[in-house]
């Protein structure tokens, strides 16, 4: 993942932030983590929940007034 985006945390692929651990983005306390969408799609969950819960609010928003009342 090295050079990918730059995260100031890294180098040589091993996170200074994580006891020096082999980088990797998304894990627990990884600085990036539920605010970056990352090219393996299952540290994606928190963001892809995120927009559909922005999705539904939008959905709400949009609808129409129905006259059911
Ligand atoms: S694990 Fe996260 S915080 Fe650590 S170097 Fe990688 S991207 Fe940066």
């Amino acid at each position: 993942m090295a050079g990918s985006w730059g995260c100031p945390h890294e180098v040589d692929d091993r996170c200074t932030k994580i006891n020096n651990l082999p980088c990797n983005p998304g894990m627990k306390g990884c600085e990036l983590a539920g605010r970056f969408r990352f090219a393996d799609e299952s540290k994606n969950e928190r963001y892809w929940e995120k927009r559909a819960r922005e999705k539904a609010a939008a959905d709400l928003a949009a609808r129409k007034p129905d006259n059911s009342h």
